[in-house]
């Protein structure tokens, strides 16, 4: 099965912009590209010229970090752009549809009617797992992109690797499936929720989304990446802009992917993975709380008795935690990032101080004592 079959016919004929760093490579002397002969002022690097479209060293380390080969992957301005890209090259406006599973990240909805494409959407169960069957049989021809975000942003839940599959081979031929795995370095080690990037090459209709801006700590420099069959990349980035990637954001994301780096992000993980232990634990103990979901990723969302009232308690002591009560299911949680273990101290300070003064203005009431 060929992919681009699936893709708007008009983008697979397009013939794209041809840039001056695409049609010339080497040359001591670079007088193609109307850039200016000298570095900028007080800086010296070579910023006065057109950065590589993808950068070549970048692309490698970003390949052996995600397991997939170099021309199966897009590096982009986050998986915002990506998402966005995906969406404009499958689903002709006024036409075509994606599918998502609601709860979930708003950003697939927001491309697609910036798009003027249509959306599906299957809600997830009850307890956040994905309804397969139901979302396969909601797949109709206009339905070009299956949209799966695993582990769940707001939710937190994790997808089984299983049903993933499962959804990518029944979409053959008639949608992309793309997984969005932008929390998966948090999930469960060598459990049943890693990431299906192994593949990436054996399912054509498979695309997933892999960021910086989370573990990584890089959300300030726009790198988010896409893994798919190499067909698909190829189409994207006839779309995508000629020099997407800053260069100084490109050589301070090579530091932070070293060695080095790469081991205080693996001790950062465990780390983030002891915390959402540790705190769920702390929540359910509290009376104001109902239910902490569980979590594969670095936030848990809880459920309170008044979340207003947790939030607003909260935010008067200078934290923000995200109300995500405007989502379906979510209508009585706030979604908790996890930070460091003294801020997350400083999150279960407020919410026993909340708690006692609730239990102390009810004794009040009962004993009808002015509050
Ligand atoms: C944070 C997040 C991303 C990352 O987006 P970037 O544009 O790469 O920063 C992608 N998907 C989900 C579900 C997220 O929560």
């Amino acid at each position: 099965m060929n992919p681009l079959d699936l893709a708007r016919p008009e983008i697979r004929a397009m013939e794209p912009y041809s840039s001056a760093r695409m049609e010339a490579r080497g040359g001591s002397i670079l007088l193609n590209a109307n850039e200016s002969p000298w570095p900028p002022f007080a800086c010296n690097t070579t910023w006065n010229r057109y950065p590589e479209p993808q950068p070549s060293a970048l692309a490698v380390r970003l390949a052996g970090l995600y397991g997939v080969g170099v021309d199966q992957l897009l590096i982009g301005r986050g998986s915002d752009e990506v998402i966005d890209l995906l969406v404009r090259a499958f689903c002709a406006a006024g036409h075509d549809a994606i599918l998502i599973s609601s709860p979930t990240f708003g950003m697939y909805a927001v491309c697609a009617r910036v798009q003027d494409a249509d959306i599906v959407d299957v809600p997830l169960r009850a307890d956040f797992s994905l309804d397969v069957d139901a979302m396969l049989a909601a797949v109709t021809p206009a339905v070009k992109l299956v949209f799966v975000c695993a582990p769940n942003n707001p939710a937190g839940a994790g997808a089984p690797r299983a049903e993933i599959l499962r959804l990518a081979e029944a979409l053959a031929g008639k949608a992309l499936l793309v997984v969005d795995e932008a929390y998966v370095e948090f999930v469960d080690p060598a459990g049943e929720f890693e990431s299906v990037a192994g593949h990436i090459g054996n399912i054509p209709n498979l695309v997933m989304l892999r960021t910086l801006s989370k573990a990584w700590a890089l959300a300030g420099l726009r790198i988010g990446t896409l893994l798919a069959d190499a067909r698909v990349v190829a189409l994207l980035r006839k779309l995508m802009p000629p020099y997407p990637l800053a260069a100084p954001c490109v050589d301070v994301a090579m530091n932070a992917l070293s060695d080095d780096g790469e081991r205080v992000v693996r001790e950062r993980i465990d780390t983030i993975r002891r915390e959402r232990a540790r705190v769920r634990e702390a929540l359910a103990t509290l009376g104001c709380v109902r239910e902490v979901l569980p979590s594969q990723a670095n936030f848990l969302t809880v459920r309170f008795d008044d979340s207003g009232a947790a939030y607003a308690a909260l935010l008067d002591a200078g934290v923000l935690v995200r109300d995500v009560r405007r989502y379906p299911m979510l209508e009585d949680a706030l979604r908790i990032t996890l930070g460091t273990p003294r801020e997350n101290d400083r999150v279960l300070g407020l919410l026993r101080s909340l708690e006692v003064a609730r239990n102390i203005s009810s004794w009040a009431a009962r004993a009808e004592l002015p509050a």
